[in-house]
Parts: C-alpha cells; sequence; structure tokens
C-alpha cells in the first residue's frame, strides 16, 4: 500500500467536554472508523484490575495524566487488534508532547501517517457543566446530558432501550477542574507541534452538534481523498 494510499489517521484534540468522544462516534458510524480513546482503555485497565489499570485508578481520579510509559503500552497494545486496519480516529492521545513523538513512530512502523489533527475550539467556562451532567447507557455506551441531551423517554436509551446509566467517577466540579488545568499545561502544546506539520485544523465547536459534525465530516473527506 502507497503512503498516500493507507487507512485514515485522525486526532482529536480538545480539552475535557470539548465532544471528541461524541464526535469520535460519529465518524466511526459515518466512514467506518474506529474510535481510540486512551481513557476508555484506561477504565476498562481499571475495571479489569490489570497493573496498567492499578497504576492509573488513583491518577485518573485526581484528573490529572496517567504517565507516559503506561498510555503509550495500553494504546500501542490496542493498535495490535485487527479492526483497527480500516483507519482510526484518537480521542484523548496524544495529550504530551512525548506521546505524540511515540505515536509518530508507532505510526511509521505501520507505513501510516497522520491526517489531520482536528483541534476542538471550546470556553473552558462552558466546559464544567458540559461535563458535570453527563452520563452514558451503561449497555451501548450512547451518551446523554442531563440539560442538554435527554432521552427521549425518561430512563430509556433512545439507542438500545437500555435502562441502566454510568456516570464517570472523575466527572465532578473539583476533578474536572484539574483535568482543565492538565490539558492547558500539558496537551494544548500539541497544537502548534500538529500545525508546525501542516495537519492541524481548527474547528469551533461551541455549536450544535449535527453543526459540529458536518464540519469534521467535511475534514474527513478531505483527509481521505
Ligand atoms: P478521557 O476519557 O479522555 O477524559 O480520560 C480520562 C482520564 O484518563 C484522564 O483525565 C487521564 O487521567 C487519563 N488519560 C486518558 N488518556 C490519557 C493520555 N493520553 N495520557 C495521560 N492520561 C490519559
Amino acid at each position: 500500500m502507497s503512503p498516500e494510499n493507507t487507512p485514515p489517521v485522525l486526532i482529536l484534540l480538545g480539552p475535557p467536554g470539548a465532544g471528541k468522544g461524541t464526535q469520535a462516534r460519529m465518524l466511526e458510524e459515518k466512514f467506518g472508523l474506529v474510535q481510540l480513546s486512551t481513557g476508555d482503555l484506561l477504565r476498562g485497565a481499571v475495571a479489569a484490575g490489570t497493573d496498567a489499570g492499578k497504576a492509573a485508578k488513583a491518577v485518573m481520579e485526581a484528573g490529572q495524566l496517567v504517565s507516559d510509559e503506561i498510555v503509550i503500552a495500553v494504546l500501542k497494545d490496542r493498535l495490535g487488534d485487527d479492526d483497527v486496519k480500516n483507519g482510526i480516529i484518537l480521542d484523548g492521545f496524544p495529550r504530551t508532547t512525548a506521546q505524540a513523538e511515540a505515536l509518530d513512530g508507532l505510526l511509521a512502523a505501520r507505513g501510516q501517517k497522520i491526517n489531520a489533527a482536528i483541534s476542538l475550539e471550546v470556553e473552558d467556562d462552558a466546559m464544567v457543566e458540559r461535563i458535570s451532567g453527563r452520563y452514558t447507557c451503561a449497555n451501548c455506551g450512547e451518551g446523554y446530558h442531563d440539560t442538554f441531551k435527554k432521552p427521549e423517554v425518561e430512563g430509556v436509551c433512545d439507542k438500545c432501550g437500555g435502562t441502566e446509566f454510568n456516570r464517570r467517577a472523575d466527572d465532578n466540579a473539583e476533578t474536572v477542574r484539574s483535568r482543565l488545568e492538565a490539558y492547558h499545561a500539558q496537551t494544548a502544546p500539541l497544537i502548534e507541534f500538529y500545525q508546525a506539520r501542516g495537519v492541524l485544523k481548527e474547528v469551533e465547536a461551541m455549536g450544535a452538534i449535527d453543526e459540529i459534525a458536518a464540519k469534521l465530516a467535511e475534514i474527513v473527506e478531505q483527509a481521505k481523498a
């Protein structure tokens, strides 16, 4: 396969609450790409009680970043799965320059490159409210919000009919502030990192979910062309 014709690799950058997970799932459905969320992978490791999960648990609860070593290992492992071969959307990775450099190495070894790093531009003040009200269907993972996106029938998932819902342990106002601080100190510098490489796309992301999804779909179409 020529480098021009390798499966797309997209990165979603943005603070917690910017909508990375929501948009990644929409792109996944529309383009047949696979969402790779290191947050989901780490929560899975915590639930499974693996060594990585044990090391990550307290750090995640404090809203800080898990070590590069652990996160890179978890991602590398997931990249070995068969389902990622048609292209990926990275959601929440990389979050540090060291992770971005490691990603370059992992992709180079696969003959792949980054097609676009999409920065979701949002206002910090709105993020605390967005995050504090969110929850997901325990069965299918569909996301909801106490104010902005309630299920059509209260207590029943629109998508799968599930009636159990989860709230993340780190989605409380105090931890969100730590997560926002970690974003600005450690992750925001990646915007310049990807700008310098000519793959950065900035998207205003305070508006309606569908409008933002349409802008992202356009970027993905161009990136795939
Ligand atoms: P997220 O689901 O992306 O909001 O991630 C939840 C938490 O998992 C973060 O607050 C971090 O503690 C940890 N985490 C997820 N991805 C990374 C990453 N790429 N680097 C370091 N920590 C991460």
